[in-house]
């Protein structure tokens, strides 16, 4: 059998990273990934396109976005940050281009590219070995040491083991959460998963069957006990289970807390940028410009064919055959709060098939991310969704990915 240095389990971004730079600085490594392909996960990132990381290079800047781990984070970061990112993919050919919130993503706009660029960096050095259709089982842990590990397809040692596979977002893609088991059954502290970057359900049909149509600029409210707990302002997608789209996304942790105190309700405000006063007074000048068409007519140059028949369903479905000129001030009334004070229930989170990150993970307490290894075991290193590190959507996930597999890759190899 062949002797490696380093076996790295689970050939997802941040394992990639890390034998493809433990592989360049000349370790033998061999990659476990029980797929028949590298990178399932990451080819369906940002919707095939692959928002690679986020352009901001100002670390501390950048760290805010991670508030409960940040002080963790500097270290790494100061070894492998977002500026050594565009020039790993772009010093292999891979343009990246910035869009709104500093979202980067490859030229081509496919997450295909992105995983070849990986393949070729591991193929590269001739060092790493690819090991697919293999399943990690356990570690074989014999006095108090990691020596290597079971795996479906027999016994693999090494000195050094880089853990990589992942939390449990998206379990058809591979993430099915044995890696997190395997290091609590060897001591190590693992915090549940958690479905947390994920949409969110309602029981209101009504939202159900607007399922498609997206909103592009509107406020979004949690609301409990009758106080506002949240507000946030962006783009807003009707699915068929409830709401989705960054903005849901990045707030369904709140949302979450929030249910288990108590029933929460959503309220979406169409026309954030008009007070009810306001809102009635254009109703009122867009009346008098209209004045003999029918209601359901007007309503349809104001919002799309779906929402405005929705919107008539909720605020009064006699009013829709109404000319506008035949509209009372109550009726008008109620057709402002509704357009501005939308509500549904909210009754839980998506689960794992549908979120993007899963809270859960080894708590970053037992990591040193000077070189990303455990504290308990030497020559275990934990990268990618292995760590329990909270952070919104937006690039952020898989920059957390290349700089804890680089470094993980770098200390594997040269320890
Ligand atoms: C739909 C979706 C879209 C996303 N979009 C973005 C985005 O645009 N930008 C962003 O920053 N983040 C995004 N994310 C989050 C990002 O994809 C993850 O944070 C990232 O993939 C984590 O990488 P990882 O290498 O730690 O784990 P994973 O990508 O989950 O890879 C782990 C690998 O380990 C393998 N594995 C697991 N168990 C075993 C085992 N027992 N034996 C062998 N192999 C095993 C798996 O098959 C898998 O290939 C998205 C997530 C989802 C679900």
């Amino acid at each position: 059998m062949k002797n490696y240095d380093i076996i790295v389990i689970g050939g997802g971004p941040a394992g990639m990273m890390a034998a493809g730079r433990a592989g360049e600085l000349g370790a033998h490594v061999l990659l476990i990934e029980k797929n028949d392909r590298l990178g399932k996960k990451l080819s369906i990132t940002g919707g095939r396109r692959c928002n690679i990381t986020n352009a901001e290079y100002d670390n501390r800047i950048f760290l805010d976005n991670f508030p409960e781990s940040k002080h963790f984070l500097f270290s790494p970061f100061s070894q492998f940050n977002v500026e050594h990112t565009f020039e790993f993919f772009e010093g292999r050919g891979l343009p990246i281009m910035i869009e709104d919130h500093k979202r980067a993503f490859p030229k081509s706009e496919k997450a295909s590219d992105v995983c070849k660029v990986l393949e070729r960096y591991i193929q590269e050095s001739g060092n790493v070995t690819v090991q697919l259709n293999t399943e990690f089982k356990s570690f074989i842990y014999i006095d108090g040491a990691l020596q290597g590990v079971r795996t479906s397809k027999g016994l693999f040692h090494a000195p050094r083991i880089v853990l990589a596979t992942g939390g449990l977002a998206a379990p058809e893609t591979g993430s099915t959460g044995e890696g997190l088991s395997m290091l609590e059954a060897i001591g190590h502290t693992v915090v549940d998963p958690d479905p947390n970057l994920a949409p969110l359900r309602t029981s209101a049909t009504w939202v159900h069957e607007l399922s498609g149509t997206s909103v592009d600029d509107m406020t979004l409210r949690y609301i409990q006990n009758d106080k506002i707990k949240l507000k946030a302002r962006g783009r807003l997608l009707f699915t068929h289970f409830g709401i989705s789209g960054p903005l849901v996304i990045n707030s369904a942790h709140q949302a979450k807390a929030l249910l288990k105190v108590g029933p929460v309700t959503a309220s979406i405000d169409l026309f954030p940028d008009y007070d009810l006063g306001a809102m009635d007074q254009f109703l009122i000048r867009l009346f008098d410009a209209h004045k003999n068409k029918q209601l359901k007519t007007v309503l349809k140059d104001l919002l799309q064919k779906n929402l405005s028949e929705t919107l008539l369903k909720l605020a009064g479905p006699s009013l829709a055959d109404t000319p506008v000129h035949s509209i009372t001030k109550d009726e008008r009334k109620r057709l402002v709060h509704t357009l501005k004070d939308l509500r549904f229930p909210i009754i839980g989170t998506m689960g794992f098939e549908w979120s993007i990150v899963a809270d859960g993970g080894v708590i970053p307490q037992e990591v040193d991310f000077k070189t990303m290894t455990s504290r308990l075991f030497p020559n275990l290193y934990l990268i990618g969704d292995t760590i329990n590190i909270n952070r919104p959507s937006g690039g952020f996930s898989l920059q957390l990915c290349w700089t804890t597999g680089w470094i993980a890759g770098t200390h594997a190899a040269t320890n």
